[in-house]
């Protein structure tokens, strides 16, 4: 046994833990969950806890139902909301084939050979988060979301829901090792954004999942709801994830150039230039359901055509201005990403696209100055801006036909996801809306 499956040992004698929850989430980035006495805990080191994966979405084939999923030790935590005595904890897990080979559809072993990848080029890759959510009312059968409240961006809103709310959470987080870097009311009612200060990849993708988790327990005992749904009111913005990204060459930040434009060095510029020739063939993870294509395409600061900028907020990637001699937090920001994506494919995509575009020494075209939705069909055309994806039809049609994607996810978690994806559209197109009974019925 190693030093750290021995820390995780004594913790648990000593703070008293009664429970071992194993996580892993599925192709789609739903978290599961499986808790182990303590006396599990050094055979699930040594050997994994079987589990039917054919139950899991995407896991497996039903032929080989059998899995192990065995805990990363270095991710173990306690879970605060369950108390002190007789607790519980959690940790991340890796998940293998009865044969003890890491399973190909486990999304968070998918990050794990794209990081490999990028560390053989010798690059480390860091993101943080903006993560946008609403709160609303408990919901009733029937009830149309209703926000906790009606204030807008940066309001501060004295013994408001969504301050309690967020003190709550933070604290939550960061007991549990999670730092947040900020956090406020968003623009539309009821709607919150924590930033999770940066990570390398995988731990930031761990780190999201338990974000969620976090919001979702926190909600439920203020007695409101927490979504991550991408659009989930007609007339309010939409939750996006933006993502802030940049590539360390050991502690040095390979985006950075002193005295570039935008101090950005010519990594960074094909970094940005792969993310923008590939955005629209990786929508389909970035941006993965149905509802995840009206917040695109709903205005209200979500992008919905491929440019770069700085300090532009229609732009899908946008260089956040920074101090000169701040070198190391040059990053670029990927603005597309929704808070329903699966973060481990997410960022196998977006670092697959970066790093493409690396390797092809990708030309940067000129920043975007304007507002691109502004722009007529035809200025965007001249420009050269071409549009992300209008729909999960169409993004599912580009991802097919995407060696990139098949690449990053491998071509388990690619067919899975495709066929994943086919059928929800077809159960989207097949229903008759209410919005169509209205416009339709009383007139045809
Ligand atoms: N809610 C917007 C979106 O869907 C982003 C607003 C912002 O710039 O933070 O992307
Ligand atoms: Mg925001
Ligand atoms: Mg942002």
């Amino acid at each position: 046994m190693d030093k750290q499956q021995e820390y995780v040992l004594r913790s648990v004698e000593e703070r008293d833990i009664r429970f071992i929850r194993l996580w892993f989430t599925d192709v789609l980035g739903i978290l599961k969950s499986v808790a182990i006495a303590p006396a599990e805990l050094e055979n699930a080191f040594s050997e994994g806890i079987g589990f039917d994966g054919s139950a899991i979405e995407g896991l497996t084939r039903v032929s080989e139902s059998d899995m192990l999923a065995k805990p990363d030790p270095s991710s173990f935590q306690i879970l605060p909301w369950r108390g002190s005595s007789h607790g519980v904890a959690r940790m991340f897990c890796d998940i293998a084939t009865p044969d003890d080979e890491p399973a190909l559809s486990d999304p968070r072993q998918v990050l794990k050979r794209n990081l490999d990848r990028a560390s053989e080029l010798g690059f480390t890759f860091y993101t943080h988060p903006e993560i946008e959510f609403y709160l609303f009312e408990k919901p009733e059968p029937g009830m149309l979301p209703k926000p906790v409240d009606q204030a807008g961006y940066f309001d501060n809103v004295p013994r408001g829901t969504a301050h309690n709310f967020r003190r709550e959470a933070i604290t939550m987080l960061e007991s549990m090792g999670i730092s947040v870097e900020f956090s406020h009311h968003e623009a539309g009612p009821g709607q919150n954004e924590i930033d999770l200060r940066y990570a390398d990849a995988l731990t930031m993708a761990d780190n999201i999942m338990t974000f969620r988790a976090v919001i979702k327990e926190v909600a439920l005992e203020q007695g409101v709801f927490a979504s991550f749904m991408p659009k989930p009111l007609v007339n309010g913005p939409g939750s996006g994830m933006h993502t802030h990204m940049s590539l360390f060459e050991g502690d040095r930040n390979a985006f950075y150039e002193a005295g570039a434009d935008h101090q950005l060095s010519p990594v960074a510029r094909q970094f940005i230039a792969g993310l923008l020739k590939y955005a629209p063939e990786i929508s389909a993870i970035t941006n993965q359901y149905v509802n995840s294509y009206k917040r695109l395409w709903g205005g209200a600061e979500a992008p919905s055509y491929v440019a770069w900028g700085s300090n532009n907020r229609s732009a899908l990637v946008r260089v956040p201005v920074h101090k000169p001699g701040k070198g190391q937090s040059t990053r670029i920001e990927y603005r597309a990403l929704d808070s329903a994506a699966n973060p481990y494919l997410a960022f196998s995509v977006l670092l697959s696209a970066g790093l493409k575009g690396i390797e092809e020494e990708l030309e940067l075209p000129e920043g975007a100055e304007d507002d691109v939705w502004e722009l007529s069909p035809a200025e965007r055309k001249a420009m050269g801006y071409q549009a992300l994806p209008a729909s999960l039809s169409q993004a599912i049609d580009l991802m097919e036909g995407s060696e990139l994607v098949a690449e990053a996810l491998g071509e388990r978690v690619f067919d899975f996801v495709l066929r994943n994806k086919r059928a929800e559209w077809e159960a989207y197109r097949a229903q008759v809306t209410p919005y169509e009974l209205e416009q339709y019925l009383p007139v045809l």
